[in-house]
């Protein structure tokens, strides 16, 4: 599941923007101020984040100085329609602007887009002769379906869309499972296992000492 991070200190827009997303089937987190915004972004990982430029506490282009080094694609929220101001936005790094007010159409335009440009909108995930659709939720190995459970798929598609990053095992758990990550390793470890096995990918899926598991791409 694909998670998206609303900052946006107008409460019903956050909701609004939040009820749409989700109705789509993203994973949504909303942030009321640039501080709390920061203080996520520092803990999580998200594949996208809404940002609004006026904020209180870290305002939009601030805010954006956290989120460049994780590479997460961002769209900027604006009501300021004029030109200088997006300008502003796309030149600091921003991925695509929306003005305040917009359609939900738009915007779930707008966000398909940027997670299709940034390669993690893509249905189809290819790694060897594994093949993922993540819209049908359809797994192939040599073209003979595999049977995976919900969790072993998201896993999977975690891990295939990382191919070749070291994956902390906290990160991992609570990307894929939606929740923290109490130092409970088992769950994960298993997991791990049972993918490995159903897909022969004993070698493919490395265990990263310390870390967590890196799959190699
Ligand atoms: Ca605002």
């Amino acid at each position: 599941m694909l998670s998206i991070l609303i900052v946006e200190d107008e409460q019903a827009i956050a909701n609004l923007i939040d009820i749409n997303l989700s109705d789509e089937g993203y994973r949504c987190t909303c942030a009321y101020d640039g501080r709390q915004g920061a203080d996520l972004i520092e803990r999580e990982t998200f594949d996208l984040i809404l940002l609004d430029i006026m904020l209180p506490e870290i305002n939009g282009y601030e805010l954006l100085e956290y989120v460049k080094p994780t590479g997460t694609p961002v769209i900027f929220m604006t009501a300021m329609g004029a030109v200088p101001d997006r300008i502003k936005g796309l030149k600091l790094g921003a991925d695509d602007y929306l003005v305040k007010p917009f359609q939900i159409g738009e915007l779930l335009a707008r966000v398909e887009a940027v997670l299709r440009r940034s390669g993690k909108g893509e249905k189809q995930l290819a790694v060897g002769d594994v093949r993922i659709n993540t819209e049908s939720r359809h797994v192939t190995k040599a073209e003979q379906p595999v049977e995976l459970t919900c969790k072993e798929f998201d896993l999977l598609v975690e891990l295939v869309r990382n191919k070749n990053i070291a994956l902390y095992r906290d990160r991992l758990y609570e990307k894929v499972w939606g929740e923290p990550f109490v130092g409970e390793t088992r769950t994960l470890d298993t997991h791990i296992q049972r993918l490995r096995k159903k897909l022969d990918w004993e070698k493919r899926i490395k265990t990263v000492f310390r870390i967590g598991y890196r799959l190699e791409g």
